[in-house]
């Protein structure tokens, strides 16, 4: 499968934040949001061939880490994703899928990481808006997401540009059975200064809606940069 990139470092984000973990970070996306922080999987996608043989001999090179996590892009579109989720499952790793929910996978993943994709990510005045129309019919699937909230133990990531967006967020709850306690808001920024000054009315948010505040701490520690 097309890879951007493959690292060790600790998961930044949601309810395994802190854990060391491996990422596998495939190349190719559905989707086109403004605000993508991996656009060499999106936009511009980069990458070689990777056979699995080659992840797996990778992944098992790196001592001492048992977690792992698929990511893009959007790994979900990827055929060959569950027979590398079941190689992984096999040899006993832990297993997380970052995935924006519009496609339905049955594979082996211990926490499917959804993050369904607002209005604010449409790319609307990006590239004289060519990709925002496609965009905005793929983003959010309620069948889907249904499916995966069912069938997954699961967390629920939002990414947040501002208050408002917390009515979508209600509703894209309301549509696929998600719990409250899944739930996880983060602010939308690629710096720590922009995050900081997100955070407040943020956490206010949370506390209001009993959802949790999920900061994102790779870009805190390390900033907006690839590998980390
Ligand atoms: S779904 Fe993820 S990888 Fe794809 S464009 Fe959006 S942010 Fe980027």
């Amino acid at each position: 499968m097309k890879i951007s990139e493959v690292f060790a470092s600790i998961q930044g984000e949601g309810i395994l934040a802190g854990v060391p973990s491996l990422f596998i970070r495939t190349s190719g996306c559905n989707l086109r949001c403004r605000w993508c922080d991996t656009p060499y999987t999106s936009w511009a996608p980069e990458g070689e061939e990777w056979a699995i043989n080659r992840i797996m001999e990778w992944v098992e090179g790196n001592r001492g880490y048992r977690h792992v996590v698929l990511t893009g892009g959007e790994p979900m579109i990827q055929p060959e994703l569950p027979v590398l989720a079941r190689r992984l499952g096999d040899a006993g790793f832990h297993i997380t899928v970052e995935t924006a929910g519009t496609v339905y996978v049955e594979l082996v993943c211990h926490l499917m990481s959804i993050s369904p994709k607002l209005a604010n990510s449409t790319p609307w005045e990006m590239e004289g808006g060519r990709r925002a129309e496609a965009h905005e019919k793929l983003r959010i699937n309620g069948e889907v997401l249904r499916r995966l909230v069912s069938k997954y133990d699961y967390q629920l990531k939002f990414v947040v540009g501002e208050p408002g967006d917390v009515e979508e967020i209600r509703q894209v709850i309301q549509m696929c059975g998600g719990a409250p306690e899944r739930v996880l808001l983060m602010p939308e920024g690629r710096t720590a200064e922009v995050l900081r000054k997100r955070a407040g009315w943020l956490v206010e948010l949370c506390k209001q809606h009993g959802y949790r505040y999920c900061p994102r701490m790779h870009v805190e520690i390390y900033g907006d940069r690839r590998g980390v």
